[in-house]
């Protein structure tokens, strides 16, 4: 009782309007809400709703901005104020956005590492934490609800927004959206799972029509989302631009009503991504319930030319549309009061009623700073180290060429809306002389322009006084990879190549010295073949925010050891991506042929090399794995069983190491992939010390998508249990039976 009283205590000093509504009718001051919290928010969200007009009900169905909510204030309901992400808060304000041309001041926030480099990590819990200090710094610039995580699928390495999903493996990137919605609405922040469903490309990213088979939906492309609705209970999901099977997603009953609401039980509510609208009421009725951006913005946005030409759609939920669609029919006033209760409901549950969310608190504390440096560290995988090159002995060491067009610049993260302006970031020329420590003498040259920058370098110039210091060197660390211009939303990239002239730096570094090292910064997978033989190391940074430098000295120096496996297959060249040649389609439609067999599930199948597959990465230590023991031997129906392996650092340094458990069903009536990853565990171990890991694995673990039968099915029968130090590395492998 008495949390009650407190609760309506605050509210009516908070927000008055509401509580002479809440308080006369009093819904939650008695009965369930001290047992049921849920309860009790249904009742306020019902009493609310019972006071909305129907226009002001309409109203609520589309933005008022750029980035807010409409706000209703004569009944005290605030708006609802968003910011981008998933890698930390992009700036709102400012012209490039239409947000608000009053704003002037862009907002800096920390700017952590893309989506793929936390995925390599295999780190829940620094997911979770990651997303955690990216709410609290969203509370503390004043907003509400973050627009991420993206969980959409790597289908071929060629979309331009590779870096800000979780690579291509299902369960890997489940794994991740569930902890990264903890972490957010552990703070009380809205996140928008996003992009329902299948935004796998950007080509004709508002026109496309993908034909994806109903078993690739839900083994592939639906999971990620499932998991973030199911087990985190995720507040919000954001449609994809696309088309799914001949609908757009912002008009497909499927998607959003019978998977993701009815299906999966959804509680929140569909918000609409920028611009993929077409329709009102089959819009509304598909279930879509918040439609953005809204407003004078949007109206303005609309005029433009780049809007026409894209194959946006806005403004179909306008307070006027939603109205007459309701005149002619067209809409039931029940559907758009469901989507007016979903908004509220989450609301309510993020306490946007319940306190007052001025803003004011800190941005990029040391605290904030370390999870940053953290996650970019873990996140870095080491691909090749050969003679064990890395680490660098900075004793041993006195002289280090650093070359490269990424080696002066912090690329913190790919291009568009995820972009994040940091209040600083840290080369990898900083970090690189920050871990040297003075005892090294660092040295830079260019090498060569990146690829759009830097118009009057000299490109002979640049290139021979970048071989003439690897030449003088003991090491040549070369820093490539892709921009922000080149490798962004809005755009796929041409080809998995290195943008102009940097295969041809890399090859002239190493033929200069022996110990060349490759440091590549980038979202996706890129082609090595021309030099990879050639060059000592090549460590992965990915787009690693803005502690990358930091991270790149310290596992070059060994500060740290490197630890992060590959969440996406590298194909020796792109004809062996499972989906080339079904990318990017003829004439709006691309088919999904390779179906379920997408990245390692299609290189197994076809037994295609891969440059470096799924779940690799090199350490400075070393790891055996023995006594791999399995609870049971036959699992009844229902029943779980638990797989135990005992891991060992064997080297000579401390380390982590990322156990892998793939499942291996013998004999199926459907074609099954060869092996599906069905959990990790990420184990620290000084040298010398092991550890058993224990895996439990349930009957969803064993099924697979029937589309027969219209759901999941385990099939009795013997399964596999491989147990591996990447996708293609399995080291150990027990049988069971699953039984009828
Ligand atoms: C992107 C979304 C983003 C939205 C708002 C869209 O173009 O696809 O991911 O959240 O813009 O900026």
């Amino acid at each position: 009782m008495a949390r009650t009283v407190v609760t309506s205590l605050v509210r009516l000093a908070l927000i008055p309007s509401l509580c002479v509504l809440a308080c006369s009718q009093a819904p939650d001051a008695s009965g369930p809400a001290d047992d049921d919290p849920k309860q009790a928010v249904e009742g306020r969200v019902e009493d609310l709703l019972a006071r909305l007009t129907a226009e002001e009900k309409a109203r609520l169905l589309a933005g008022s901005g750029w980035m807010e909510s409409t706000p209703i204030e004569r009944l005290g309901i605030p708006a609802i104020r968003m910011a981008d992400g998933p890698m930390g808060i992009r700036s709102w304000v400012g012209l490039s956005s239409m947000t608000n041309v009053a704003a002037t001041t862009v907002v800096e926030a920390t700017s952590f590492p893309s989506g793929v480099a936390m995925a390599s990590t295999w780190n829940t819990a620094l997911v979770q934490e990651e997303g955690r200090v990216i709410a609290q710094e969203l509370r503390a610039v004043g907003r509400d609800m973050i627009l991420a995580p993206c969980v959409n699928i790597v289908r071929t390495p060629l979309w331009g927004r590779n870096f800000e999903g979780y690579g291509e493996d299902p369960y890997l990137a489940a794994r991740m959206a569930v902890a990264y919605v903890r972490g957010v609405q552990g703070e009380k922040v809205i996140p928008a799972v996003k992009h329902f469903a299948a935004n796998n490309q950007e080509f004709e990213r508002h026109r496309i029509d993908e034909k994806i088979d109903l078993r690739t939906l839900h083994e592939i492309y639906f999971p990620a989302f499932r998991a973030a609705v199911e087990e985190a209970g995720a507040w919000g999901v954001m449609n994809a631009y696309n088309k799914v099977n001949g609908r757009w997603a912002a008009e497909s009953r499927f998607l959003l009503t019978e998977i993701l609401k009815r299906r999966w039980g959804f509680e929140g509510f569909v918000i609409s991504d920028w611009g993929s609208t077409y329709s009102t009421a089959d819009t509304i009725n598909a279930g879509m319930d918040l439609e953005m951006p809204g407003g004078e913005p949007m109206q303005l946005w609309t005029t433009r030319e780049s809007f026409q030409q894209n194959g946006n759609g806005a403004g179909w939920l306008t307070e006027e549309k939603v109205l007459a669609a309701i005149a002619a029919g067209e809409v039931e006033q029940a559907t758009v009061d469901e989507s007016v209760r979903r908004i509220l409901r989450v609301m309510f549950r993020a306490g946007l009623f319940d306190e007052q969310r001025p803003g004011g608190g800190e941005i990029d504390t040391p605290a904030q700073r370390a999870v940053a440096r953290r996650a970019a560290t873990e996140g870095m995988v080491l691909l090749k180290n050969e003679g064990q090159t890395l680490p660098l002995d900075a004793a041993e060491t006195s002289s280090i060429a650093v070359i490269g067009p990424s080696a002066a610049v912090a690329r913190t993260g790919g291009g568009g809306s995820s972009l994040v302006r940091p209040k600083y970031a840290i080369t990898a020329l900083q970090g690189i002389e920050e871990a040297a420590g003075g005892e090294a003498s660092v040295r830079y040259a260019l090498g060569v322009a990146m690829e759009g920058e830097d118009e009057g370098v000299d490109a002979r110039e640049a290139l021979d006084e970048a071989v003439a210091l690897a030449e003088e060197s003991d090491v040549a660390v070369v820093v490539v990879g892709y921009s922000f211009k080149l490798e962004s939303e809005g755009f796929d990239r041409p080809s998995m190549d290195l943008p102009a002239g940097q295969d041809e730096l890399i090859k002239a570094v190493a033929d200069a010295n022996d110990n060349t090292v490759v440091v590549v910064i980038a979202g996706a997978p890129i082609a090595m073949a021309s030099w990879v033989a050639d060059v000592a190391a090549v460590l992965y940074a990915w787009y690693g925010g803005q502690e990358a430098g930091h991270a790149i000295g310290d596992l070059l120096f060994g500060v740290a050891a490197p630890s992060g496996k590959l969440p996406v297959t590298f194909p020796a060249r792109i004809e062996d991506s499972p989906a080339h040649g079904n990318y990017p389609g003829e004439n709006l439609h691309v088919e999904y042929a390779e179906g379920i067999y997408v990245g390692y599930r299609g290189f197994d199948e076809r037994e295609v090399e891969p440059l470096f597959p799924f779940g690799f990465g090199l350490s400075y230590t070393s790891f055996e794995y023995a006594g791999l023991a399995l609870s049971v031997s036959e699992v009844g129906p229902g029943d779980t069983l638990e797989a135990r392996v005992q891991v060992t650092n064997t080297g000579g340094r401390a380390g982590a190491e990322v156990v892998q458990l793939y499942l291996h069903d013998v004999a199926s009536s459907l074609d099954r992939p060869p092996r599906e990853l069905k959990g990790f565990a990420r184990v620290e171990l000084e040298p010398g010390q092991s550890e058993t890991v224990t895996f439990t694995l349930d009957e969803s673990a064993m099924s697979f998508f029937d589309p027969g039968q219209d759901d999941w099915v385990a099939e009795a029968g013997e399964f596999e249990v491989l147990i591996g130090a990447s996708s293609r590395d399995i080291r150990m492998k027990e049988s069971f039976r699953l039984l009828d």
